[in-house]
């Protein structure tokens, strides 16, 4: 069916469209297989429009933001992947006349901007707020939908509200109370299906920020930056594998089963921190199967030598 699909209407919208296209180098792990169709769309206008031919021609869809939390099968994902590169960010004034007592900006973000570039924005104009969110891989888009988060603050913190394209396909904006966010998760990860299917997609989003000392705030956000270098891998993974289990850390747990540097085909346990499979070579070089090979072979060991069943932080997308 995909074979014969009429692309005229993607392409008549700009959007670059492919088919049978690579996805591991979209990925921050640089594995899985390719997408039947490939859609690359740089403006809100492309995606509402993409998303709504996908529908009317009943092609399921998948929204791939940075590719850092998630590891695609080697068989690739079916349907149409749509890699979000919506990228505008700035800082609006509060309108005086909806806030008379709260000057506090806003920083507007579409959903395919760099999280860290957002944030970098953000303290660039001596806001504070997403100091914490300059080290971490991805798009808003991604942060907002697992509620991301560093150093004990988290996209819930800040976020005013969003633009939203709902499962039924209408815009509308919610407030962040509306997404129900509690650990990595919110409303919007519980419909979202490991395959391509029909959910929603977010357009923007924006923050309410506090103006701050801009001293400070880069001091924060530097500190924070440095803390990682210090602490994480610079090889491609997919960030922390496992969930930290109640009162412990998964790291911790992986280190003491002696599981530091065990392999499995291209991929690794990283020697700096436990909790991070990499991949050095790159793409070719692990394959989707082998992180999940090590992913089960530390669950068991871990289960073995402390009873604590390590639960996966990373989602498995695709055809599995
Ligand atoms: C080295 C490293 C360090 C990390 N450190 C942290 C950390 O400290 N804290 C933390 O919370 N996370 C961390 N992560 C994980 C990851 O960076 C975050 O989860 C990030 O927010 C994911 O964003 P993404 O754009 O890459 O999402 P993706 O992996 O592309 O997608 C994740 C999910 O969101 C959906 N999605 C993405 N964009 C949209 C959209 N616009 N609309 C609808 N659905 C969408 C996707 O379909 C998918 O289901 C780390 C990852 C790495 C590689």
């Amino acid at each position: 069916m995909i074979a014969e699909l009429d692309l005229t209407t993607p392409i008549a919208l700009g959007v670059d469209i492919r088919r049978n296209a690579e996805l591991a180098p979209l990925t921050s792990m640089k594995v899985g297989g390719p997408a039947d169709l490939l859609a690359t769309v740089t403006t809100v206008g492309q995606m509402i429009g993409l998303v709504r031919w996908a529908r009317a021609q009943d092609l399921p869809y998948y929204v791939l933001g940075g590719g850092s939390n998630i590891l695609i099968a080697d068989a690739g994902i079916r349907g149409l992947v749509i890699h979000n590169r919506l990228r505008q960010v700035r800082v609006d004034p509060a309108p005086c006349c909806v806030f008379p007592d709260d000057e506090r900006p806003f920083l507007y973000a579409e959903s395919g901007a760099p999280m860290a570039g957002a944030a970098r924005t953000s303290i660039a104009e001596g806001l504070s707020g997403l100091e914490w969110a300059v080290s971490i891989p991805g798009t808003v888009g991604g942060a907002v939908v697992g509620n991301a988060g560093a150093h004990g603050t988290e996209i819930k913190d800040n976020l005013w509200g969003a633009m939203i394209m709902n499962a039924e396909g209408d815009v509308e904006e919610v407030d962040a109370v509306m997404l129900e966010f509690a650990y990595r998760t919110s409303a919007l990860k519980q419909q979202l299906a490991v395959k391509a299917g029909f959910g929603p997609v977010v357009l923007s989003v924006n923050f309410r920020l506090e103006a701050g000392d801009p001293e400070k705030i880069r001091a924060r956000a530097d500190e924070y930056l440095q803390h990682r270098r210090r602490t994480q891998p610079v090889e491609p993974s997919v960030g922390s594998t496992f969930q930290n289990p109640e009162g412990d850390f998964a790291g911790r747990l992986i280190e003491a089963a002696g599981l530091k540097g065990a392999r499995s085909g291209g991929v690794e346990v990283s020697g700096l921190h436990a909790n991070f499979i990499v991949n050095p070579g790159g793409v070719g070089a692990g394959k989707a199967a082998d992180v999940l090979e090590l992913m089960r072979e530390i669950q068991q060991v871990v289960f073995e030598r402390f009873g604590v069943k390590l639960e996966p932080e990373v989602q498995l997308v695709g055809d599995w």
